[in-house]
């Protein structure tokens, strides 16, 4: 009797208990489809790096000599929909029991759920093997607390796994969190390593996604693609970043720069999102390679990157699982513009905007502070649909998947879900964008004016925003230092600056 077992495109975890076992009647199943590749429009070389890493890993197996079926996206027999091809190799192959790992997102979990129902043979759902926590894990810690703050969970998760501790209960090097020492502008005193590229060729992918008519953004560079697609690449990315990057980690977290997209980050969230590592393996390397370079690595560094994996990333995927379906429709602050055209093309005289766009479109990758403090932070400022603004993220980040995407974009850089990820909303003006970056030098706008003419308009979007939301934010303590200054701000400029913000908001691509 034969099992079929279903291998979605980000589930390619290599170490899989499934992997270890007898494997006579097991029958591995990867397929490539449109359900995917058009339930939001993505970035063209995330659709490549996933087709590329599924072939890469069913490639993997076959030489191993397990069975495996891959229909690839332009297959004849491909009806490019989960249901349908399942019922079609269920009954080609005869199969008597169908397996398939737990998916992290919502819609396929209730697609399977909704098929195994009516299923005529039995299946059964494994953990994918990934993550520290399970998907109820968080919901349980929370259970009868007011908030869900991240530091916390955090703390919980450090003294559970024993990460970054000197026993049970005290952390190494004193200190839970070292967030004050990070946060430095890049001005090119530390040199950052040159890219760690596997400048691949990957065109006949990519032919065949233009061949099968699926709609894309931004661009790719066909024979010298820079994503790791498979496990071995995903290691070497790993083991580059302990090597060349960790040492000034969390020094820059926090920086941007015109002429350097990557600075000082591990670039590991495709790897790790899809699966080809894990997020143990790859704390352990850098928990690791710091025990061996002690004196050279500061604590700071290595805080600032755990917090990131065994914190925020596991946290986002608790509280998915504990609000979904009802959050990704929240919309608190009840924002209904449309995202500016510039999102697609770059199109703006705004350099900040410019460039961390440009990048995406190019890169399929911002690091988080471009993502947060300029992309969002706009998007937020300007009264964005969050429908809009996911479906955005979603698409053009080469690590979107919606269980990350959507907790980071509606929660953290919206405040769509009325502060449960972030206590405050995540909105600044000009300054703090002149702080840590070196967009401002170049820009057609002026950042150290609020309003006329060329005055940058993150500065007047940011008074503007606290104004209208005032009566909203009226009980938030993390707040009160800013509404204090907008309290104080005289009846004429006040109007000048709301005029200003109005201008942008009515007609953001003129900016
Ligand atoms: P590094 O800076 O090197 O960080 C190391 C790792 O920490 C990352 O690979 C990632 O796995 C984890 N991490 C860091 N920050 C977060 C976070 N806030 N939440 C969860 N994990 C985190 N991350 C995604 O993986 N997929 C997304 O779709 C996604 N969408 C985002 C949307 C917005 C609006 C924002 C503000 C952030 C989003 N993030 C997302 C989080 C973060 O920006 C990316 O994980 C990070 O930029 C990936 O690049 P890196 O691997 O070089 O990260
Ligand atoms: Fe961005 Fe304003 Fe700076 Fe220009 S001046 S780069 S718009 S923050």
């Amino acid at each position: 009797s034969k099992t079929l077992r279903l291998i979605l495109g980000d589930q390619l975890n290599h170490n899989h208990s499934w992997y270890k076992e007898e494997q006579e009647n097991n029958i591995y199943l990867f397929m490539e489809m449109r359900q995917e590749t058009d339930y939001v429009v993505h970035h063209i070389q995330k659709i490549t790096a996933f087709f590329q890493s599924m072939r890469n890993f069913s490639q993997y197996l076959k030489e191993r000599d397990y069975e495996v079926i891959y229909l690839q996206i332009n297959d004849p027999d491909n009806k490019q929909d989960l249901e349908s091809n399942l019922h079609f190799l269920l009954e080609k192959h005869n199969i008597e029991k169908f397996e398939y790992q737990l998916p992290d997102e919502y819609r396929l979990d209730e697609q399977l759920n909704r098929i195994c129902k009516n299923l005529s043979i039995p299946s059964e759902a494994f953990d994918t093997e990934h993550f520290f926590t399970s998907r109820t894990e968080l919901t349980k810690y929370y259970q009868g607390k007011k908030e869900l703050t991240m530091e916390y969970f955090y703390r919980y998760m450090r003294k559970k796994y024993g990460i970054l501790m000197l026993n049970a209960k005290d952390p190494e090097g004193g200190k839970w969190n070292f967030d004050k020492s990070n946060r430095q502008k890049w001005t090119g005193k530390d040199i950052i390593p040159h890219e760690r590229g596997f400048r691949k060729d990957v065109a006949d992918i990519v032919e065949e996604i233009k061949a099968a008519g699926i709609k894309t953004m931004g661009s790719i560079e066909a024979k010298n693609f820079n994503w790791p697609t498979s496990r071995e690449d995903g290691l070497s990315a790993l083991n580059y970043f302990c090597k060349n990057l960790l040492i000034h980690f969390g020094d820059y977290q926090d920086a941007m720069h015109t002429e350097e997209a990557f600075l000082f980050h591990s670039r590991l969230s495709f790897a790790m999102n899809s699966k080809m590592i894990s997020p143990r393996e790859v704390i352990n390397s850098v928990l690791s390679y710091w025990h061996d370079h002690y004196d050279e690595i500061d604590i700071s560094q290595v805080e600032g990157f755990v917090r990131q994996i065994l914190g925020w990333r596991e946290y986002m995927r608790g509280v998915y699982w504990k609000e979904m379906p009802d959050y990704s429709r929240k919309n608190k602050l009840n924002n209904r513009n449309s995202l500016p055209q510039f999102y697609w093309t770059a199109n703006t005289k705004m350099s900040c905007l410019h460039h961390a766009i440009k990048q995406s479109l190019e890169k399929a990758y911002a690091h988080h502070i471009q993502r947060l403090m300029i992309t969002g932070n706009f998007a937020l400022l300007t009264h964005c649909n969050p429908d809009e603004v996911d479906a955005w993220y979603l698409g053009i980040y080469i690590d979107a998947i919606q269980w990350v995407e959507i907790t980071n974009t509606r929660g953290m850089s919206q405040f769509a879900d009325g502060g449960l990820v972030a206590t405050k909303p995540y909105i600044s003006s000009g300054s703090y964008i002149n702080k840590m970056s070196n967009y401002c030098k170049n820009c057609h706008y002026d950042v150290k004016k609020k309003t006329g003419e060329n005055s940058c308009p993150f500065n007047s979007l940011y008074w503007n925003f606290l104004d209208e939301k005032k009566e909203y934010f009226r009980e938030n303590k993390r707040m009160k230092m800013m509404m204090s200054l907008l309290n104080k701000k005289p009846v004429k400029e006040m109007e000048e600056i709301r005029n200003r913000a109005f201008e942008v908001i009515q007609n953001p691509d003129h900016f």
